[in-house]
């Protein structure tokens, strides 16, 4: 605390991300990273962008890595936006797209830096419980609102809302902009960016940090009508010129190339993930169905932060979040084969 500091920063609260462990040789399943590295074509196209051109700013509008994207969904550019990690993406959202006269809506259980954007921007917000199942329900997002954001599939939970429903609530919210977090949504899931055409009020986020391997070079991307865009290009244009450096662009656009290497891995995580909820399954523990790569799961008879750090004391970290109704359970990332083999032996010697 400083007497220096602003009335807004005394009242806000962080964002804390999941633990990123100085030490070798864990088995790190805590922060939903790709346990495949990036494509080969990626680490080319870096080493290309290595030299004198470092000297000089990027383009501004990181208009290859738009172009790209927009090929890649067989859009326009002026439907994407680009950003430092989606995480900057969706900041720039709340501020660009979420302050009206009635409190924006979002899931009890869902990622926590919504809330987070909400205090830094001064925006009201009503969280809507899931159900009992920890799904989402659309007909629950029926009140005035001033914007809807829905992470899908969920977060923490990983469970996926059809495209059939987001369609139904976008149709019944004409007048709220509705944003759709697709951190996961290449792990299972249909894109929502197949609904753009019929709906003004969507945005689409996606990040290159889970099923491209590049959460360290902060990609991440918005798909909307030109005129939701233009919206966060102000708000872009008014904080920070150059969010993506060159070694980022050029990284982006070679990792989104390489279609068969993000096939190849995207299917591996699956295939594993679906070994690994078996595994669990077979061991006692209850696991949500997920369309991510981790699992969200809990055993009826052992404490969740008991079993964390029983884990942990084996060199597995995984996610506990000590909030309502979700303090027994865990998060798991699915990792490599190997590790996820590690973890159940580790259970095993319960
Ligand atoms: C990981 C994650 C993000 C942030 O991704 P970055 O692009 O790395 O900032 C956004 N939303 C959800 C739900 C996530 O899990």
């Amino acid at each position: 605390m400083s007497k220096y500091w602003s009335d807004l920063v005394h009242r806000l609260t962080p964002y804390v991300p999941g633990e990123q462990p100085k030490l070798s040789g864990l088995v790190k399943l805590n922060t939903n990273e790709n346990p495949y590295p990036p494509s080969p074509a990626v680490m080319e196209a870096l080493q290309r962008e290595l030299g004198d051109g470092l000297r000089l700013y990027p383009d501004p509008n990181s208009e290859r890595l738009k172009a790209s994207i927009a090929d890649f969904f067989g859009l326009a550019p002026d439907q994407v936006f680009v950003g430092n990690g989606s995480d900057e993406v969706l900041a720039h959202a709340f501020q660009a797209l979420l302050k009206h006269e009635h409190p924006i809506l979002f899931p009890d259980i869902t990622y926590s830096f919504y809330p987070v954007y909400c205090g830094l921007y001064g925006i009201d917000y009503r969280t809507v419980p899931l159900d009992e199942e920890m799904a989402i329900r659309v007909d629950d997002y029926r009140a005035p609102n001033g914007g809807i954001v829905l992470a899908n599939p969920n977060a923490p939970t990983g469970r996926l809302l059809e495209l059939e429903a987001i369609d139904r609530l976008l149709a019944a919210n004409p007048e709220s902009p509705v944003i759709i977090d697709e951190a996961y949504i290449d792990f299972g899931g249909e894109s929502a960016a197949g609904l753009l055409a019929k709906h003004p009020n969507l945005l689409v986020i996606q990040t290159l940090s889970k099923s491209r391997s590049l959460a360290g070079l902060r990609v991440g991307y918005a798909l909307g009508h030109p005129q939701l865009i233009e919206g966060l290009e102000r708000v872009k244009g008014s904080f920070n010129s150059y969010p993506l450096d060159r070694l980022a662009a050029a990284g982006a656009v070679a990792a989104l190339q390489d279609r068969e290497y993000f096939e190849q891995t995207r299917h591996r995580v699956m295939a594993t993930r679906e070994w690994l909820r078996e595994a669990l399954q077979q061991r006692g523990f209850l696991v949500i169905p997920s369309s991510a790569n981790f699992l969200f799961v809990r055993h009826p008879q052992r404490d969740a932060a008991q079993l964390a750090q029983f884990l942990r004391d084996r060199h597995i970290i995984v996610r506990h979040f000590r909030l309502p109704r979700i303090e027994q359970y865990l998060r798991i990332t699915v990792g490599q084969d190997a590790e996820c083999r590690a973890l159940i032996d580790a259970i095993d010697q319960l």
